[in-house]
C-alpha cells in the first residue's frame, strides 16, 4: 500500500469515523467511483454499437467485478480498517485495480486500444493527490508490461496479421502519457510536501506566539491576562457543576531588601526561581490527582504570583501553600538569600464575581502581612509562621 507518507506520520493521530480526513478519503472515493459509472456506460454504448466486442456474460462479470472491487475499498475505508496501512487512503491499491480493470477491458473486447488509453490517464490522475514518484514509477511499469502482456495474448489469440508500426505507437504514446503522468504527479508531490513543510512551520509559529501570549516573559508562568481569563472560566464551571475553587495570592516577603542588598538582576533571578519551584509542587499536586483539572500558577506583577486550583476547598488550598512554604524554607538561593512569602486563601462562593474572590483572598493576605509576614491566611484565620532556614551562604 505504498510507504508512510506525510499523513500517517502527521502530528494528529488518525482517528478514523468523524476525522475530516475520512472524509476527504471518501470523497476521492466517490469520485473515482463516479468516472467508473461513466466508463461503464461507455463501455456498455460501445458495446452496444459493436465497437466493444464481448459476451454478455463477460460484460456481466467485468461489471459485477467492478462493483464488488469497490465495495471492498469502500468497507475498508468507511469502517476504518484501511487505517492499518501506511497509507489510509489506499490510492496506490485503487489506482491498480482500475488499471486492471482497463486491461480486462482491452483483453477481452477487442476493442479499440487506442480509444482505451485516454482512460489510463484517467485513471493516473486519480493519483496525483497521494502518490510519489516512486509509486508513479511502479504503476506506470505495470501498466505497460500488462498492457503488453494482453495485447500480445490478444494478437496471438485472434490470430490477426500484426502491424508492427501501429502497436509501436500505440505503445509509444501510452508510454508517453504515463511517463507525462510521473512527472506530472512528481512535480505536485513535491508542492504537497513544501505545502506540509510550511504548514508544520506555521503550527509551530502559532504555538510559539500564543505561549508568548499567555506567559510572563521573566518567569515562564502564565501572566495576569491568562490567569484573569482562567479564572472567570473558572467561575464559569463551578457555577455549572457546583464545584468549589480556590485561589492563593503569594507575595514575597521583604523582596525590596534582596533587591536592595543584591541588585535587581539576582532579584529577577530570585523571581524565576521561586516560580519554578512554585509550578514544581503544583504540578507534583496534579499528578498525585490525575483526574482532576489542572492546577494554574501565574505572575500577578511584580513580586505577587497567584494560584488558580480547582476542585479545591480552603483545606487543600492551606496545604498547598504551607507545602510550598517548607520546600522555599529548605531551598537554597544564591548569594544565601532567603525568600519566604506571604499567602491569602479564598475559596469562591456561589453567585459572586472574581474580583470579589481575589479582593477576599487579597484582604487575607493583607492580614497575614500583618501578623508578621511568612504566613498562610485564609479568609477563615490563619497558620503559624513557616519555619525559615537561614542558610549558610555560598560564596
Ligand atoms: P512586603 O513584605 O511588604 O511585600 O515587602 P516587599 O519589599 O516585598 O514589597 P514592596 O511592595 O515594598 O516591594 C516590592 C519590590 O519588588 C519593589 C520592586 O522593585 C520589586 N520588583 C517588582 N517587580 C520586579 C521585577 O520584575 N524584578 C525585580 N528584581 N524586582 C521587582
Ligand atoms: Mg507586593
Ligand atoms: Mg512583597
Amino acid at each position: 500500500m505504498g510507504k508512510p507518507t506525510g499523513e500517517a506520520l502527521a502530528v494528529t493521530r488518525d482517528r478514523g469515523p468523524g476525522d475530516p480526513r475520512l472524509e476527504v478519503r471518501l470523497r476521492r472515493f466517490y469520485m473515482a467511483l463516479a468516472s467508473y459509472g461513466l466508463w461503464a456506460t461507455i463501455a456498455l454504448l460501445g458495446w452496444a454499437g459493436d465497437l466493444i466486442k464481448m459476451p454478455l456474460w463477460l460484460m456481466l462479470v467485468m461489471l459485477g467485478g467492478v462493483a464488488l472491487s469497490n465495495a471492498w475499498f469502500w468497507y475498508m475505508l468507511r469502517s476504518g480498517r484501511s487505517l492499518s496501512f501506511a497509507d489510509p487512503s489506499m490510492t496506490k491499491a485503487q489506482v491498480t485495480v482500475g488499471l486492471f480493470w482497463i486491461l480486462v477491458v482491452i483483453g477481452a473486447s477487442h476493442a479499440d486500444r487506442s480509444l482505451m488509453m485516454v482512460v489510463y490517464i484517467v485513471i493516473m490522475l486519480f493519483g496525483i493527490f497521494r502518490l510519489d514518484r516512486e509509486d508513479f514509477l511502479q504503476l506506470t511499469l505495470l501498466a505497460m508490461a500488462g498492457y503488453v502482456v494482453v495485447v500480445a495474448a490478444d494478437l496471438v489469440h485472434r490470430g490477426v496479421e500484426l502491424n508492427l508500426y501501429h502497436e509501436a505507437m500505440r505503445l509509444l504514446v501510452l508510454a508517453s502519457c504515463l511517463l507525462w503522468c510521473t512527472f506530472f504527479g512528481t512535480h505536485v508531490a513535491q508542492l504537497r510536501a513544501a505545502l506540509r513543510t510550511q504548514n508544520e512551520a506555521l503550527q509551530q509559529h502559532v504555538k510559539n506566539a500564543q505561549r508568548a501570549a499567555e506567559r510572563d516573559h521573566l518567569t515562564s508562568a502564565y501572566n495576569r491576562r491568562y490567569i484573569m481569563k482562567a479564572l472567570e472560566e473558572e467561575r464559569a464551571r463551578s457555577e455549572r457543576r457546583h464545584a468549589p475553587f480556590a485561589i492563593i495570592i503569594f507575595d514575597l516577603d521583604h523582596f525590596k531588601n534582596i533587591n536592595d542588598r543584591h541588585g535587581h538582576v539576582a532579584g529577577d533571578r530570585v523571581l524565576s526561581r521561586f516560580a519554578q519551584i512554585a509550578r514544581r509542587e503544583l504540578r507534583a499536586v496534579d499528578i498525585i490527582s490525575p483526574g482532576r483539572r489542572r492546577h494554574a500558577f501565574g505572575r500577578f506583577g511584580g513580586e505577587e504570583f497567584i494560584g488558580l486550583l480547582p476542585e479545591t476547598g480552603l483545606e487543600g488550598a492551606r496545604q498547598c501553600a504551607e507545602r510550598l512554604q517548607e520546600v522555599l524554607a529548605a531551598e537554597r538561593f544564591e548569594h544565601g538569600i532567603t525568600v519566604t512569602f506571604s499567602a491569602g486563601i479564598a475559596v469562591y462562593r456561589h453567585g459572586e464575581t472574581t474580583e470579589e474572590t481575589l479582593s477576599r483572598a487579597d484582604d487575607a493576605l493583607y492580614r497575614a502581612k500583618n501578623a508578621g509576614r511568612n504566613r498562610v491566611y485564609s479568609e477563615k484565620g490563619g497558620s503559624k509562621p513557616g519555619k525559615v532556614v537561614h542558610l549558610a551562604p555560598r560564596d
